[in-house]
């Protein structure tokens, strides 16, 4: 089977509400990768009140976005939520930043205002603090051989895990969930939730290439080795990202 048989379906969630920061690049990043590859992206934009389709769907992407948007956010994914659990059960990729990881877990409390429910993919509750945390973030991935993966956080939430959600990363400069645990982001099966805007994934092409091999694999059933790629001006832009001061 050649590479132009392969295809990913990405559901991105409510780009209406929640991109702050550019977020959308993560989906930039993943089909430029997948078409160096010969492999077809479709990209679904699920917008407000729009139905996810949950049995063709490979990769969810949620953005970030301010207090206001989360509202709204909260309320539009609590109608897909069944639909996006059996997803997560079914082994799609999630990733969720900043706000959109935030309403993944359990509940946002912001710091003013009601609770926001989140669809609880990931045991995991926030609660907003008075304190901004604003700036470089670099971490290792402990499911990566402990890959560095830099960012940029914005966020006055303060993030914490439990049962069987665990830390996504580990901090090494910065604050990441909660400026305490030195815990940045979260997993739960394939569900990944990350404070990093960046965006992300264009300057840490070895995470973008492993969402994307659990993307398909969850679709094609066994693991689909990924042709190398010239990741140099990537790797450029993630150094010149790991110097930067907090
Ligand atoms: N409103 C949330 C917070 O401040 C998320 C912000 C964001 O998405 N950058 O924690």
């Amino acid at each position: 089977m050649n590479r132009l048989d392969f295809s990913i379906k990405i559901a991105h969630l409510y780009p209406d509400l929640l991109n702050i920061y550019g977020d959308k690049g993560n989906i930039a990043a993943i089909k430029y990768r997948c078409d160096m590859r010969g492999i077809r992206v479709d990209i679904d934009e699920i917008k407000s009140g729009y139905r996810v389709n949950q049995t063709d769907t490979d990769f969810y992407f949620i953005g970030g976005g301010q207090d206001m948007q989360q509202i709204k956010a909260s309320i539009e994914l609590s109608k897909n939520k069944e639909r996006l659990i059996e997803a997560m059960e079914t082994d799609a990729v999630f990733l969720g930043i900043c706000g959109g990881y935030q309403l993944l877990g359990n509940y946002y409390q912001p710091f003013e205002g009601d609770r926001l429910s989140g669809i609880g993919l990931l045991d995991a509750y926030t609660i907003a603090g008075k304190k901004r945390f604003i700036g470089n973030v670099s971490t290792i991935c402990p499911y990566m051989d402990n890959t560095s993966v830099v960012g940029f956080e914005n966020h006055s939430g303060l993030t914490y895990l439990r049962g069987k959600t665990k830390p996504f990363l580990k901090v090494i400069k910065g604050a990441g969930n909660n400026n305490k645990d030195k815990s940045e982001g979260a997993r739960y099966k394939n569900v990944f939730g990350t404070y990093l805007h960046g965006s992300l994934l264009p300057k840490n092409p070895k995470l973008c290439d492993y969402l994307i091999a659990l993307a398909l694999k969850r679709k094609y059933k066994c693991d689909i080795p990924l042709d190398e790629l010239d990741d140099s001006t990537e790797e450029r832009a993630h150094d010149f990202c790991l110097k930067l001061k907090r």
